[in-house]
């Protein structure tokens, strides 16, 4: 089976046998829990579309392995085409869902994997890209969503991992055996885990000699022994539960993060990647927040685009959109979203050819992508809630648009224009809260800030890769300096 169906995939997700705790108790049947659904659904899209021949081009492709067609996300850039192509697909699946859709995360760490344990297995004469290639190859026949585990909670932020007061604040070996070896720690913030047959796990920052135990890198199915996980909280993720759709803003997609823990996990030895060798563990985590800082410039853009469109119709619905400063705003929030949309793609044209022989994006471009996400869906999301008016916050619930006695106060005092009902208009209002105040934060704005990494992140690599020497020898050259 090359291609899954979106209804393969909810199916294939039934016979996972997931470890999911929320509101402290175990979740039984994770795939139709009303809070979990919607972050699902954003998944199964990326199925659903994979099957509709106008999206073929951008969201399949034929795989470098096995020579069959393959979903977009499970294969191996081979061109500065392919890596312009995923940043497409991302767009449109963002204006699909206006959601995080997850399974990014997978196809960057494979990415990253792939040409990190050629290098590897170059050095060392290890088996790690042997392992990667059949593993990846089994993930492309089944058409599986895997995960991308790197976030570490950290403890002691100015402690290194073998320094910290509890040695689990970052995952890692605690024993080996002929076999394999065993782990245990945490990923947080895991956004596509629940929905995922299997993971790469990852390290989360460059390390050394003393840090060997914890330069580890494998893969797993998600429900492996051991494994679970606990929801994490969103503002507004009980709305879910009301029997008010309308007021979720968007009824049918959203994105579920959770703490994963790995309480001592058994990995045997030919799903490992990284196993000690502490100097590629850096290389490993660059090239995974590089490829994923890429990935911004097309989710992000997508969902951007389905702002933009809400502030629109919220200006139609209140009769202002032929007001010029509102006109102005709207052209603002799409320069905005189309510069991010540049960074993406000119991070992917620049890319270039690993030893592995996948394409890498260019690393300087791909950070100034992402460094650029923490800051102008801020600004978007700032003219969408000027433009949209105080209703966003304050507008009564479904529940009572509908109520027999107040329904028709709520229908008649909240309309704006005679041609558009106030429940549409009310709608669309609830969609900007969605997007703007994070009643569904994994997706838009704070995600913008964190994901794939803190802005202060991509300044370090902005400084190392920046090139400021040749810069300087630029402007002694100009000003006929001699030193
Ligand atoms: Fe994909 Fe964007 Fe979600 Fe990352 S934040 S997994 S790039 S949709
Ligand atoms: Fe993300």
């Amino acid at each position: 089976m090359a291609l899954m169906t979106g209804e393969q995939y909810i199916e294939s997700m039934r016979k996972l046998n997931l470890q999911v705790y929320m509101f402290g108790k175990k979740v039984e049947n994770v795939v139709d829990d009303p809070i979990l659904r919607p972050s699902l659904n954003s998944v199964r899209m990326t199925y659903d579309l994979a099957q509709k021949p106008e999206y073929e081009d951008l969201m399949t492709a034929t795989s470098s392995l096995t020579g069959e067609k393959i979903n977009r996300f499970t294969h191996i850039h081979q061109s500065t085409q392919d890596l312009m192509n995923k940043v497409k697909m991302q767009r449109l699946l963002g204006q699909k869902t206006a959601a995080c859709f997850q399974r990014c995360v997978g196809m960057d760490a494979s990415n990253a994997v792939f040409s990190t344990t050629y290098e590897i297995d170059q050095k060392y004469g290890t088996h790690y890209h042997e392992n990667f290639k059949k593993f990846l190859t089994r993930v492309q026949q089944n058409d599986f969503t895997v995960d991308g585990a790197m976030t570490d909670p950290k403890g002691d932020r100015s402690k290194a991992p073998h320094a910290q007061d509890d040695p689990d604040m970052y995952l890692h070996v605690v024993e080996r055996r002929p076999d394999g070896v065993v782990v245990r720690g945490a990923k947080a913030h895991q956004t596509g885990f629940i929905n995922s047959h299997e993971v790469i796990v990852m390290p989360t920052i460059s390390m050394r000699e003393a840090d060997k135990d914890y330069a580890i890198s494998f893969c797993c199915p998600t429900d492996a022994e051991g494994i679970f996980m606990i929801v994490g909280r969103q503002s507004c993720d009980t709305r879910k539960l009301e029997g008010a759709p309308m007021d979720t803003g968007n009824p049918e997609f959203g994105g579920t993060e959770a703490l994963v823990i790995f309480d001592n996990v058994f990995i045997p030895n030919d799903q490992i990647f990284l196993n000690g060798e502490v100097e590629f563990a850096g290389m490993m985590v660059e090239r995974f927040a590089g490829y994923h800082r890429q990935s911004y410039g097309g989710c992000k853009v997508g969902v951007g685009d389905v702002l933009i469109g809400a502030a629109a119709l919220a200006a139609d619905y209140n009769g202002c959109s032929s007001a010029s400063h509102i006109k102005d705003k709207i052209i603002e929030m799409q320069h905005l979203n189309e510069t991010l949309f540049g960074c993406g793609i000119a991070c992917s044209a620049l890319g270039t050819k690993t030893k592995a022989g996948n394409y890498l994006i260019d690393m300087l471009l791909a950070n100034v992508c992402k460094q650029n996400v923490t800051r102008f869906p801020y600004e978007i999301v700032r003219l969408a809630e000027d433009i949209a008016g105080g209703l966003v916050v304050t507008a009564p619930s479904e529940i009572d648009l509908r109520d027999s006695k107040i329904g028709p106060y709520v229908d008649k005092y909240l309309k704006g224009i005679s041609a558009v009902s106030t429940e549409n208009r009310l709608k669309v209002l609830r969609l900007i809260e969605n997007l703007c105040l994070g009643t569904a934060a994994v997706g838009y704005r704070t995600e913008s800030m964190h994901g794939a990494g803190s802005p202060q992140a991509q300044r370090i690599m902005i400084s190392r890769q920046g090139n400021l020497e040749m810069k300087k020898n630029l402007a002694k050259a100009i000003a006929h300096i001699e030193e």
